[in-house]
């Protein structure tokens, strides 16, 4: 049995006249001790799943079952869950032992003895013993989220719901924090739903991922994964970082046929797209080759000569923007990664190469995936 199972829920929001589907008829089942990501671009959702999950919102339709449980309309309080948001909402005149103690005090009968033991003892996991007489206002940003964290953890509740925890930290604290969460939830073992728009959280932290747009969820699964094998264009582009290449043209007698330019399919992709005329072909940066002239030549098929535009260094990678050649027209351009030290020069000409088992395609009237990219892959490695 699954830990948590959202069944068929839908949430509904009425606003004035206007009825706002802000969830939309959502089934996921968690597991025991699983970190799942809700991820999303803003406004898709999320933060109304989790806090219908927390008993924030009413349920419109649907059943949401905690432990076999139906906790729909059980009260916030009476769940065995506890959250940790974005803004850390400590309580600025009580300490941090204070903070971490208050929860415990408030919806237990445990001693005071029994609850000090249980706050030095999270506090000692996470490093934090030595900011435990501290009020949150001489505290920096990371350590007010780690002291929320720990309120969190003292509770030792059956789940932990976390609404972007990390967005109020600076991009390399968040790296740090990222580590630390996940480090911490695996030693406690505790179930966990965390909810970000940022897809890199999502690849690193998370067992399993699930994306939603507009209420709707679009793939749950492990991060490789949804970053090999989407269901959609919607999943394709919001995983991966640069976002993978979209160019949107149609099939003609066994080839993809775009403004940018022509690309033969072989009998696996023909047979994938037959019967789709609007199409899009899609590739991730990092598969693109930009090539040396040695290189140059041998799947000219799926070659092209390209107009480097821009070149931005980002010291283990160049993130190369590539035109129609003779342009500087980047309304159908192509991003490409090459290696950092690999020397690619702006206003150049560049072969590049879309190898034929990179190549995703797409139906470019529904943005249903048609092909993946293949991938020797056993279900071990994807676990890797
Ligand atoms: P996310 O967390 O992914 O940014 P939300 O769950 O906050 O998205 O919101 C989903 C949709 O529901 C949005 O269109 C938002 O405007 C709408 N919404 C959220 N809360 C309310 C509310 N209390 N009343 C009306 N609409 C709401």
């Amino acid at each position: 049995m699954s830990e948590l199972s959202l069944d068929h829920v839908t949430k509904v929001y009425q606003d004035d006249d206007e009825e706002i589907v802000a969830v939309d008829d959502i089934s996921v089942d968690i597991e025991d001790e699983e970190f799942l990501v809700l991820v999303g671009p803003s406004g898709c959702g999320k933060s109304t799943t989790l806090r219908m999950i927390a008993g924030l919102e009413t349920i419109t339709e649907g059943e949401i079952r905690l432990g076999g449980t139906v906790i729909n309309d059980v009260d916030t309080q009476d769940r065995d869950i506890a959250m940790v948001f974005q803004s850390y909402a400590l309580y600025p005149h009580l300490t941090a032992r204070g903070n971490m103690s208050f929860g415990l005090e408030e919806s237990t009968d445990l001693p005071d003895a029994d609850i000090e033991e249980r706050v030095e003892e999270v506090a000692s996991m996470m490093g934090i013993d030595d900011l435990l007489d501290r009020k949150p206002g001489e505290l920096s940003g990371g350590q007010q989220q780690r002291i929320a964290l720990g309120r969190a953890i003292v509770r030792d509740p059956e789940l932990f719901l976390m609404d972007e925890p990390l967005s109020n930290l600076d991009a390399k604290l968040r790296a740090e924090m990222r580590t630390e969460l996940q480090q911490l939830q695996r030693q406690l073992g505790v179930t966990t739903i965390y909810v970000t728009h940022d897809q890199t959280e999502a690849m690193t932290m998370s067992d399993r991922i699930a994306v939603m747009d507009q209420g709707e969820l679009q793939q749950v699964g492990e991060p490789l994964e949804l970053y090999h094998d989407p269901n959609n264009m919607f999943v394709a582009g919001f995983i991966g970082e640069p976002s993978m290449n979209f160019l949107h043209g149609a099939y003609s007698d066994g080839t993809f046929v775009s403004d940018l330019f022509e690309y033969p399919l072989g009998r696996a992709i023909e047979d994938a797209v037959s019967g789709t005329s609007e199409l899009v072909l899609g590739i991730r940066p990092e598969e693109i080759e930009v090539l040396d002239d040695a290189a140059v030549g041998d799947d000219p098929a799926h070659e092209y000569e390209m107009h480097v535009t821009v070149v931005e260094p980002m010291g283990d990678q160049n993130v190369v923007h590539l035109s129609r050649p003779g342009t500087d027209d980047m309304s159908d351009n192509l991003v490409a990664v090459t290696e950092g030290l690999r020397d690619v020069a702006e206003d150049s000409t560049a072969t590049v190469r879309l190898p034929s088992d990179a190549v995703h395609f797409f139906d470019g009237a529904t943005g249903v995936s048609l092909h993946n990219r293949q991938l020797d892959l056993t279900e071990e490695t994807l676990r890797l």
